[in-house]
């Protein structure tokens, strides 16, 4: 599993890991939300533009990388880079569970190439060749390997430390190294990228329908016992069902020991881990754990993204919906309700003082039955003005203007 982004689940909390000893702990639903919340569609059309216009580029013998990095527009490693960083960037702060998921992906991607060569190494080294070519074609094929391995470890680099260069990048410039290779790499870079939008997508549109028959219904509320809809919708095997079952299929399953959280040091209990480079299958996972475990998810009334309400009555979510102050949705509108409730109370005091004023003028002219008249039509005319005011069709000042005692 070594190099493999792994899930697993305890109750309502889910780990991420990236291959190595750490893992992050988050909230179930949390890559079912990144997954929701990602715009990702701009950023296949992105990174296919950028495939497009490399398509069929000979990236010459002699370039070096400093000649190749004075004109960022045209170089192919910095493109991807800055493709890379700003994809990674918004993701992180859309959903930094799915983050932690893309950076294990990627991690994949780039080191790849290191387990790719391993069974060369290892004929070399043991002088046993069962790879079906020669030895001097192993050897060929290493110099091959390596030189993609130090490439890709070169993008790997630049991609998280964008626009910055890497000590290592640093000392490859110096020595003014043709990049012919790393311009090659960095394409296939972008292909795995390319592959990665294409299937997060698709699988956000199918995310989308099996949420909506499942969790949380057309008028954004929670629908009852989601489990038992997820079983009848897996009976019935329809097309949807289907095709996200089979991603399943590239999902490895491996009992792993892990140490819980808040247990004395030396406790230790096993886990189900699941590892796959094919991320969307990791969200399927989480959703069908989410409907296990009958999960209440509602759509918030303010931004209309997926959450899981703290009980029956919120509304709101708790994602930071004004990036100028930093309040959430839940703040935002606690707040809007407050002012609408203080416009409202200003125009109903305006209203109360006048409208008493005008009664005691009627009550000072006893039987005079025009006045009376008069001070019914003013009514009318004052409470259509304040529901105009409320409604923001009418400015304070106009609404004052227009109950005035005659
Ligand atoms: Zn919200």
């Amino acid at each position: 599993m070594r190099g493999k982004t792994y899930v697993y689940f305890n109750g309502k909390t889910e780990y991420i890991g990236t291959g190595g000893e750490e893992q992050t702990a988050y909230p179930l639903g949390s890559l079912v939300f990144g997954t929701l919340d990602v715009d990702w569609e701009p950023y296949l059309e992105q990174a296919r533009a950028l495939r497009r216009a490399y398509t069929g580029v000979d990236f010459g013998e002699t370039c070096t990388m400093p000649q190749r990095l004075s004109e960022p527009e045209t170089c192919v490693y910095y493109q991807v880079a800055e493709f890379y960083h700003n994809m990674s960037l918004s993701v992180k702060t859309v959903s930094p569970a799915f983050f932690d998921l893309l950076e294990g992906y990627c991690l994949a991607v780039w080191r790849a190439y290191d387990q790719e060569s391993e069974p060369y190494l290892e004929a070399l080294a043991s002088g046993v060749n069962d790879t079906g070519l020669s030895r001097s074609e192993v050897h060929q094929r290493l110099i091959h390997l390596g030189n993609q391995a130090i490439t890709g470890n070169i993008m790997e680099g630049y991609c998280r430390s964008f626009p910055a260069y890497t000590e290592q990048m640093k000392y490859y410039i110096e020595w003014e190294t043709e990049d012919r290779s790393l311009c090659e790499t960095a394409l296939l870079v972008l292909d795995y990228f390319i592959n990665f939008l294409k299937k997060i997508s698709a699988f956000q549109k199918d995310l989308r329908a099996l949420i909506g028959v499942t969790l949380c219904g057309k008028d954004g509320r929670p629908l009852s016992a989601p489990s038992a809809r997820l079983l009848k919708l897996a009976e019935n095997d329809g097309e949807l069902y289907g095709r996200c079952s089979r991603m399943l299929d590239d999902v490895h399953i491996k009992l792993q020991q892990y140490i819980p959280e808040g247990i004395k040091k030396g406790g230790v209990a096993a886990a189900t881990f699941y590892a796959s480079d094919n991320l969307p299958a990791l969200v399927f996972l989480e959703f069908q754990q989410m409907c296990a475990l009958d999960l209440r998810a509602a759509r918030c009334e303010n931004c209309g993204r997926l959450f899981l309400p703290f009980s029956s009555r919120t509304k709101y979510c708790d994602r930071v919906c004004d990036e100028d102050t930093g309040a959430s949705c839940k703040e935002v509108a606690a707040r809007e309700k407050y002012a609408a409730q203080v416009k409202a109370d200003r125009a109903r005091q305006l209203y109360q003082q006048l409208r008493n004023k005008y009664q005691m003028r009627c009550a000072r002219a006893q039987g005079n039955a025009k006045m009376r008249e008069d001070y019914n039509k003013w009514r009318d005319t004052a409470q259509k003005a304040m529901v105009k005011y409320q409604v923001g069709e009418m400015s304070f000042e106009q609404f004052a203007e227009c109950i005035q005692i005659p």
